[in-house]
């Protein structure tokens, strides 16, 4: 089946996917140098499925020795050349065949991230798993059509320039979409001829180590993609810290991405690409032409995926003509929100990814009650019983210096607040230290054009929100971080230019 046959196919009902996730069997080793192993020290972590609470795979627990077993094998690999040296036609057969076997295994990758961190295992069956497999396909096409460069430098001279590959890259990534966030950074990584040890989140590590027994098989060599395990602490900055790794790429928060930073300039000085969080404005005009439309994308924006997205568009301004009646929507559209068995596609969302996410959360909306007005939700929910559930949670009358309209909360919870003037709506939205992505909904070209160039984020979506392609760009300004994934431009972390100059 090839990834876009995936597309047609029927998912499972309810009661199939409850009999498929009863027959999953994670893997739950570390994946260097080829092989499964388990942790040097012998440690293992517990993977909890957070709708449930029941354990579901012991898995190794890797540290700074892992870490560096998974570097030596990436260098050498890429030092060996059978990856890195090998025609770009050739690595573009192995990746197609590597997206082939995603799409092959669609079932079997949706269960893993569901049981594994509470997403919706529709969601991760309709676009995580598909897009993936895409992902892997569309870097392995591109390779091999990806031009160098001669320069103008005039007669008796030959200047070139190619992108060469880096040598080992260090991938760090969130549990939000686990495989998704995985494909984005290692894709282009191993298309461009590079060398990768990832480590996944410490929630959400098995679909990574599935991934890379799927790549041995569709021909990746030994030691040019390894998975390593473990807590941020010890395997992370391992990884961060390590002299031989010659780029760290990071999707998470921006805590994290800063520390990033520092590993690289306490150690070697690697290229450091940061992916990290967001507080995105979501501006609703009163010219806009389809209000209920936007009223549902707005609760799209906020709680898909439980609100655990980088991009989610948190922050909602809406102008004041129409604020009573917007808000009255979204109350009415938050309805088809509410949390329920993540292996059940009626449900509207899944679970939290832990019972520390569920607590933050559950504290900021507490702490918000104080000082707006809640609309809707609000409440912690179980599903049988268990399980670390949030209700879609709305506030309204939020002021723009309130903790909900400037920190980022990764929840199903809404900040919304008024605005009279387009100067004032571009005003607030741009009052942020983030600057991921932001929306804006108007009739008007004019408007829509002006607001889009006056916001400060890496993604703006006109009359729709987060859009979103592996065609376009993705990445932040400000403390959302640089570096773009997705797209061609995300070879440009992965690659390095090199001039060679011939004087005849
Ligand atoms: P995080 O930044 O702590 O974790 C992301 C990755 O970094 C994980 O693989 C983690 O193990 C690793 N890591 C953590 N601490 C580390 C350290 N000291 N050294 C090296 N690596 C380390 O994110 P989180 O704890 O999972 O979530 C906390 C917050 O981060 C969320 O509430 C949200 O605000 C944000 N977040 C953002 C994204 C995003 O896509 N931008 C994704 C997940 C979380
Ligand atoms: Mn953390």
């Amino acid at each position: 089946m090839s990834a876009t046959d995936a597309n047609h196919a029927q998912q499972p009902d309810y009661s199939q996917w409850r009999d498929l996730a009863a027959r999953v069997t994670p893997r739950a080793q570390a994946f260097i140098d080829g092989r499964f192993v388990p942790a040097r020290s012998g440690k293992t972590f517990t993977a909890i499925n957070p709708a449930t609470e029941a354990a579901i795979a012991e898995v190794a627990a890797c540290d700074a020795q892992d870490v560096d077993l998974a570097v030596r094998a990436a260098r050498a690999a890429f030092e060996a050349g059978t990856w890195s040296r090998c025609a770009p036609g050739e690595r573009k057969k192995v990746l197609q065949r590597l997206g082939a076997l995603i799409a092959a295994h669609r079932e079997e990758f949706a269960l893993l991230d569901s049981l594994n961190m509470g997403k919706r295992v529709a969601d991760a069956w309709q676009f995580d798993v598909p897009a993936s497999a895409e992902l892997f396909a569309w870097y392995g096409e591109a390779i091999d059509k990806l031009y160098g460069e001669v320069a103008p430098t005039g007669p008796g001279n030959l200047s070139f320039v190619t992108r060469e590959a880096l040598g080992v890259v260090g991938a760090v990534v969130p549990w939000n979409f686990p495989l998704d966030m995985v494909a984005w950074k290692v894709a282009p990584a191993l298309a461009a001829g590079n060398s990768v040890v990832l480590k996944p989140a410490e929630q959400s590590p098995l679909s990574a180590l599935r991934l890379a027994e799927l790549a041995r098989e569709a021909g990746v060599p030994d030691g040019v993609f390894n998975v390593v395990p473990g807590y941020g602490e010890t395997a992370g900055a391992a990884l961060g810290l390590h002299a031989d790794v010659d780029v760290l790429a990071f999707t998470g928060s921006t805590a994290i991405g800063k520390r990033f930073m520092e590993y690289a300039a306490r150690s070697n000085m690697k290229q450091v690409w940061l992916e990290c969080g967001g507080k995105s404005p979501n501006l609703v005009f009163d010219d806009a032409d389809d209000l209920d439309l936007a009223a549902q994308k707005a609760c799209f924006g906020i709680f898909f995926n439980q609100g655990e997205v980088c991009s989610a568009n948190s922050r909602l301004l809406v102008q004041r003509s129409i604020y009573d009646t917007f808000v009255e929507k979204l109350a009415e559209h938050a309805r088809g929100w509410y949390p329920g068995d993540p292996l059940d596609p009626a449900s509207g969302m899944g679970a939290m990814v832990d019972v520390t996410q569920h607590a933050r959360v559950m504290a900021f909306i507490e702490r918000s009650r104080r000082s707006a007005s809640l609309v809707s939700g609000g409440q912690a929910a179980r599903v049988n019983g268990k399980g670390w559930f949030i209700e879609p949670t709305i506030f309204a009358g939020v002021r723009p210096d309130a903790e909900l309209a400037r920190d980022e909360v990764f929840g199903p919870v809404l900040a919304v607040m008024p605005f009279d003037t387009e100067d004032e709506a571009v005003r607030i939205a741009n009052d942020s230290i983030y600057g991921l992505a932001a929306s804006v909904w108007s009739g008007s070209l004019k408007r829509a054009h002006r607001v889009a160039a006056n916001l400060r984020a890496g993604t703006v979506s006109v009359n729709t929100v987060d859009a979103l392609s592996m065609q376009t760009p993705f990445g932040g300004f400000r403390q959302s971080g640089f570096g773009r994934d997705l797209s061609l431009h995300a070879l440009d972390k992965f690659t390095g230019l090199k001039t060679t100059w011939i004087q005849y």
